[in-house]
């Protein structure tokens, strides 16, 4: 017996410094977790973290020193960036408290959660699930991931996005509402995490729209610049 047709590819995010690859699981999202962009989005109270997620080969990696492709995306007119701390998961487990969750960090990445947002804003106006606004091809540009050992707990770091060179968000990793530890609290009380996933932990305040040409260059202080080109 065998596949019907070739299996599809795995998808991988480079490790910093190395040759080896991060094997792709899953991809999940944190909404809103921070403050000024919770406010930005039309939102003032705190609550619990929410998640979506994005199909695993959505990740568009772009390896240090180089301009990642990013085509523009059927279905919409109003592209947006959102510059992102990524946890990369390293060991499994469920119902993780957040005083274990470093156990289970791998490493740390830059990532982009591209987001349709003239859809997002019409799907949530209705009630209705956000995959088409958020789980398009190539919506999760990410930079090549470090591991814990290198960066250590990313507690507090400068987090940053300009386009065209000009500073559209600027804020810190402090500000999370929601910590990396207490994120892989909530996260895993509804799924099992493996090794392999990847959290896109939110966006800070300063969001907006890219067209094609524009360049994109977002990082995290320890983590490094991850550029992208919209075509
Ligand atoms: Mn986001």
């Amino acid at each position: 017996m065998g596949y019907v047709f070739a299996a599809p590819a795995q998808a991988v995010v480079p490790i910093d410094g190395t040759v080896d690859l991060f094997p792709v699981h899953r991809i999940y999202c944190v909404g809103r977790n921070y403050v000024d962009h919770a406010k930005e989005m039309g939102f003032s109270e705190r609550e619990a973290p929410f998640f979506f997620s994005k199909p695993a080969d959505a990740v568009l990696p772009v390896p240090f020193g180089t301009t990642g492709e990013l085509p523009y995306p059927s279905e919409t007119t109003n592209l947006h960036h959102e510059i992102e701390l990524v946890v990369a998961i390293g060991t499994r487990g469920s119902n993780i408290a957040a005083a274990d969750a470093m156990k289970h960090v791998y490493g740390y990445a830059v990532g982009l959660d591209m987001t349709r947002r003239d859809l997002q804003f019409a799907m949530r106006d209705k009630g209705r699930p956000w995959d088409v606004s958020k789980g398009f091809d190539y919506s999760a540009p990410i930079s090549p991931i470090k591991a814990v050992a290198s960066t250590g707990e990313m507690l507090d770091a400068q987090i940053w996005l300009k386009v065209n060179g000009e500073r559209r968000q600027d804020s810190s990793i402090a500000k999370l509402i929601w910590s990396v530890a207490e994120t892989i609290e909530h996260l895993s009380r509804f799924f099992e995490l493996r090794a392999g996933d990847l959290i896109y932990t939110g966006t800070p305040e300063g969001v907006g729209a890219v067209k094609r040409g524009d360049e994109l260059e977002g990082g995290i202080e320890r983590l490094g610049a991850l550029k992208v080109r919209v075509v």
